[in-house]
């Protein structure tokens, strides 16, 4: 069953998304060369606990370790905090977190770059935050879920780029996965039925080569089957009657940017 949120459920949703807005901000500064990705971890727990009872969703989830997920260049998700995975120049880092304050969920991904990194690998940042992007603007009541898929296609399509097809979005509330599913792919006016009151987390994935992935052998971390560069951007985005919001904005651009469109 997919749930409607009310518009003051969508208030609480904003600010336990707000949380992990300003937790990339503050990242930002972090992700750099020499720092382990269990010091992000550890930062990121503290800095979230210390938000009025907020929570780190993914902790314990599922049996998942780490407060984040930290993919490093051809992991595509899920990967564990480690001591052992130090960051270096031109590597790219996938950070995905979940919060939950006062029982509200917010869902949000982002790819750094650690120091310079090669002109590829920014390409394939700029393509996958653009597919968001376009993504969060076709999230408007009354088109489908296909329509989200469609956008991230549009934006991949002649790149030669792939779409990570096996993964894909979700509804956010109480729970931070809740139905629909929201694919990477799709055609306009099929899948589910775009309504008031939605919340959902769009999270294109893209790959410099194949979109096939697999599970690495701590059963966490997949990554893509050909080692090839993966990026991954996500925001929880609730549809209004005023156009997409987007809950987990850091300085509130794609933001804007939906509502200018909407
Ligand atoms: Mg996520
Ligand atoms: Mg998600």
């Amino acid at each position: 069953m997919i749930e409607l949120k009310s518009g003051p459920e969508i208030e609480a949703m904003a600010r336990s998304g707000s949380i992990i807005g300003r937790l990339f901000g503050e990242l930002e500064a972090r992700v750099v060369p020499g720092v382990s990705t269990l010091d992000l971890d550890h930062f990121a727990e503290e800095f979230i606990r210390s938000h009025d009872g907020a929570t780190p969703v993914f902790k314990g989830l599922y049996g998942f370790p780490g407060s984040l997920c930290t993919s490093l260049n051809d992991e595509v998700v899920h990967g564990i905090p480690s001591a052992d995975r130090i960051l270096g120049e031109g590597d790219i880092l996938s950070i995905d977190v979940g919060v939950r304050l006062n029982g509200w969920c917010g869902d949000s991904a982002r790819t750094f770059a650690v120091g310079e990194i090669s002109e590829e690998a920014t390409r394939l940042l700029e393509v996958t935050e653009e597919a968001l992007q376009r993504a969060v603007e076709a999230a408007v009541p009354g088109r489908h879920t296909g329509d989200i898929g469609h956008a991230v296609e549009e934006v991949v399509d002649g790149t030669g780029f792939e779409i990570i097809r096996d993964l894909v979005g979700h509804g956010v509330g109480r729970k931070v996965h809740e139905e629909p599913q929201v694919p990477n792919t799709g055609r306009p006016g099929e899948g589910t039925l775009l309504r008031e009151g939605m919340v959902l987390a769009i999270e294109p994935m893209i790959a410099v080569g194949t979109w096939r992935i697999k599970t690495l052998s701590d059963r966490w971390t997949m990554s893509t089957m050909d080692g090839s560069l993966s990026a991954h951007f996500e925001h929880t985005v609730a549809l209004t009657g005023e156009g997409p919001r987007v809950l987990t904005a850091t300085g509130g651009s794609i933001a804007e940017a939906a509502r200018a469109h909407s």
